[in-house]
């Protein structure tokens, strides 16, 4: 298929926009629900094979429109199944997407940026800077691309099955990317398309505050919230943005979006590491600011990376740990760490981000690497 640079990527367009572009091209807009039947029932990009569509459609298609999924530059597979792509953003840069398959669901783990600005002291994409948000269809893209990879597999490995589950936990900080976030969020949950429930689309912040009211305005999937430690001197350390909107305000947000969204709880992600937020008295802490909320937590062993000088927290610690908030009332799960022999973890994601900018968020200046 010859893709130009004019063409239209249609893995770029929500519903209402499809119906549009589809208009425009003189065909009526009913159309554009058979043809995203086509894009992502059935995972062919190619508007050919597209049979059931007419002829002059199809030309009008080909000529202005594409679905164009990223380009794959490697894929790694761990031994416990969980499978690893670095996918091309553009020349050099690149971003990464992991699959992690499960007895009763598979998830796929995608990207929203390439890079981080947000410098979170534990993660490694932080440690790449920033270089630019995906689009739309860069995001959606990732579902579409692993949905054509292994849908064609099911048959031949039983622990294999296409997507059930998306989070945005990936490289990046998705409400830092709204605009182009929140339409692929719209895409995952169409009917007529990933027709995914909104509790089975996780999206995970590090806390943008005024970005998490936003989202309570535009849509109601599963929200996860990086709070990494109980007060704010050592959220401050750890998680930067927290200078910006403190613990108090970031959980007033989510209780919010809560009550907006009709959901169930917060899921709070607490990176377990050594001797800095494991105590038993900040599982006290923690427990005080989330008992009697829709809350649940859910502790992440740390994933160590070159370069880090934080340790993981023993897995008696995280015992006690969890325990501790259990014993307070605080639903919690210690999370399972998958694909560590291919650096497929949480926060291990390096992807490949060649310009690092220099990005304001709030007052105050974050991923201050600045390179020519
Ligand atoms: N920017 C978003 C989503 C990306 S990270 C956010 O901050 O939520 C997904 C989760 O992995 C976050 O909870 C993040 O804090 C956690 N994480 C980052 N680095 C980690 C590491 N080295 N070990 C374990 N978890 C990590």
């Amino acid at each position: 298929m010859s893709v130009s640079a004019t063409t239209t990527n249609l893995l770029g367009l929500p519903r209402p926009e499809l119906e549009r572009f589809v208009a425009g091209l003189g065909s009526k807009p009913f159309r554009a629900r058979q043809l995203m039947h086509w894009v992502y029932k059935r995972a062919e990009p190619s508007f050919e094979l597209m049979t059931d569509l007419a002829k002059t459609f199809r030309a009008e298609l080909q000529e202005q429109a594409c679905v164009r999924a990223p380009q794959i530059i490697t894929e790694h597979r761990s031994a416990d199944g969980t499978r690893k792509w670095l996918l091309r953003a553009d020349g050099s840069q690149a971003f990464e997407m992991v699959y992690i398959p499960e007895p009763d669901r598979a998830t796929l783990c995608i990207s929203s940026q390439v890079g981080c600005a947000l410098d979170c002291a534990f993660c490694s994409t932080a440690q790449q800077g920033f270089n630019r948000n995906l689009t739309t269809a860069e995001i959606v893209g990732q579902v579409w691309l692993a949905n054509r990879l292994l849908a064609g597999t099911v048959a031949d490995l039983a622990r294999e099955r296409a997507v059930t589950n998306v989070v945005l936990m990936g490289m990046g900080e998705p409400l830092a990317n709204f605009r182009n976030v929140v339409p692929a969020l719209d895409i995952f949950l169409d009917d007529c398309a990933f027709d995914l429930s909104r509790r089975r689309v996780t999206l995970s912040t590090s806390g943008l505050v005024p970005q998490i009211y936003k989202l309570a305005e535009h849509s109601n999937v599963a929200l996860a919230v990086s709070l990494h430690a109980p007060d704010d001197a050592l959220r401050n350390e750890l998680v930067p943005i927290n200078r910006v909107h403190p613990i108090a305000e970031l959980l007033a947000a989510c209780w919010h979006y809560i009550d907006e969204r009709n959901g169930r709880s917060v899921t709070f992600e607490y990176v377990m590491l050594e001797g800095v937020n494991d105590s038993r008295a900040q599982a006290r802490a923690l427990a005080k600011l989330l008992a009697g909320r829709p809350a649940k937590v859910n502790l992440i062993p740390f994933n160590p990376f070159p370069g880090t000088r934080l340790r993981r927290s023993g897995p008696e610690v995280v015992r006690t740990f969890r325990d501790e908030l259990l014993r307070h009332g605080v639903l919690a799960t210690v999370r399972r760490t998958r694909g560590d022999d291919i650096d497929a973890a949480c926060g291990q994601l390096a992807g490949r981000v060649i310009d690092r900018t220099t990005v304001r968020l709030g007052s105050r200046s974050v991923g201050m690497v600045v390179r020519a």
